[in-house]
């Protein structure tokens, strides 16, 4: 059978490029080529040489741009990128990822493909998609495959081939996650020797550094040592995920990461509201964000704090209390969402209300940098803080992340083309 695997546009349909390496879709595109597919992988987000950007860089991006006419215009060039693979590969199933920016474009892409190729069979995968039977079974099957990273050859910069996973699923349950519905939460190890390939793997293809995408690998202390000793032995500098209760728990385990080539731990703090904290199940506490940052400072060991801001229920006084949080961290870097929710997630099943008002919204447009996020067309938001309290969170970042080591928290590339304003090549 012959297949075509595509990753739509997600920051492209706002005129800038990002980098990600789409695992799930590299991993299927793995495993369809083992069972002997002819398979071709495209990824529409992708162009050019890497740079990074502001935050500012990314709202003002979203304000100059309308995503979602780039998304429906049929000229779009990720569309007619979209239309000469198709003829060029004449495939008889095609699969696209969907995260929920994805969502429009591979609903275009998908009417595209049935019209050019009558009968063609389709396929949706990802975290805003509902999978077939099939598809499901693949992506379960795919989790024990490598990603076919040389499908990509051409489309990626090497240094998102560095993108690795030791491990899927987490035993925790937060309420805006997908990830306890989609792997059970049960947590799958990978061998280490397994590791061991896929790092060669991605050095092959010129990857400088490594990032583990894992949940996280700090669950188990005896895991993380492994991990840490089989990245120690790659010599390659590394990044990953992890928990401030992980870190709490096990003061020792910063230093120990770093001595072993790690060079910035990422973790969610989500909100500086307890009360919020216990509505998302999150399951920390201040007080362990802040003894994990003073471990990780001892350590100098950089890290970029995750937060969220739009949580149904969520008042001024709560983002108050984030912004007190902050302050009081004064982190490296923050990465700032808007809570959206995932099909599956705690938030989504017991939120109709929100989920019929997200849902009017075009799905490329679920940006934190989209200044119309869950805004009605008047401009009032339609749930979460006022307009100000949210202006003076990301306003808080942008100054946070002004003086991050590494500007900016996306990396994205820029390509000459017409399609994209040229205030996104800051
Ligand atoms: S947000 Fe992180 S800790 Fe919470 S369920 Fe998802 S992966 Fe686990």
């Amino acid at each position: 059978m012959k297949v075509l695997l595509v990753y739509p546009p997600i920051l492209r349909s706002a005129g800038i490029y990002s980098t990600p390496l789409p695992i799930g879709v590299l991993q299927v595109a793995g495993y369809l080529w083992w069972k002997g597919n002819d398979v071709r992988v495209l990824n529409l987000e992708i162009g050019g040489a890497l740079k990074t950007v502001s935050i500012a860089a990314l709202r003002r991006a979203y304000e100059l741009h309308d995503p979602t006419r780039y998304v429906a215009n049929p000229g779009s060039a990720y569309r007619t990128e979209f239309h000469q693979a198709l003829l060029a590969h004449r495939p008889d199933l095609v699969g696209f990822s969907c995260a929920t920016e994805q969502l429009d474009a591979a609903q275009c892409l998908a009417e595209d493909a049935m019209r050019i190729l009558p009968g063609v069979r389709i396929e949706m995968g990802g975290v805003a998609a509902k999978p077939s039977e099939w598809a499901s079974e693949t992506a379960r099957i795919a989790l024990d495959h490598d990603p076919a990273l040389s499908k990509l050859a051409g489309q990626n910069p090497p240094e998102s081939f560095g993108a690795i996973l030791t491990s899927h699923g987490c035993p925790h349950a937060c309420t805006f996650c997908s990830s306890p519905s989609i792997y059970g939460r049960r947590v799958t190890e990978y061998p280490p020797e397994r590791l061991f390939l896929r790092i060669n793997d991605a050095a092959a293809m010129g990857a400088k550094r490594i990032h583990l995408m894992d949940d996280t690998i700090t669950l188990r202390l005896e895991r993380a040592r492994e991990v840490a000793d089989v990245m120690a032995a790659a010599r390659l500098p590394w990044r990953t995920q992890t928990r401030v209760d992980d870190l709490a728990r096990h003061p020792e385990l910063a230093a120990e990461l770093k001595s072993r080539g790690c060079t910035q731990l990422t973790f969610g703090v989500e909100s500086g509201s307890p009360r919020l904290l216990e509505l998302m199940k999150k399951r920390i506490t201040r007080d362990q964000v802040l003894r994990a940052v003073e471990i990780l400072d001892k350590a100098q060991l950089p890290y970029t704090a995750n937060f969220m801001i739009g949580y149904p229920g969520e008042t001024d006084d709560d983002v108050q209390l984030t912004i007190d949080l902050i302050d009081l961290m004064r982190p490296q870097r923050v990465l700032a969402g808007s809570v959206v929710p995932y099909p599956g997630s705690e938030l989504h099943n017991t939120n109709p209300e929100f989920v019929a008002r997200a849902r009017r919204w075009p799905a490329c447009r679920w940006s934190p940098f989209d200044p119309g996020f869950l805004c009605e067309d008047n401009g009032d938001r339609v749930q979460g803080p006022s307009a100000a309290a949210i202006k003076a969170f990301y306003d808080l970042v942008e100054r946070v992340n002004d003086h991050a080591p590494t500007p900016g928290t996306f990396t994205t590339s820029l390509k000459n083309t017409t399609e994209q304003p040229a205030e996104a090549s800051v």
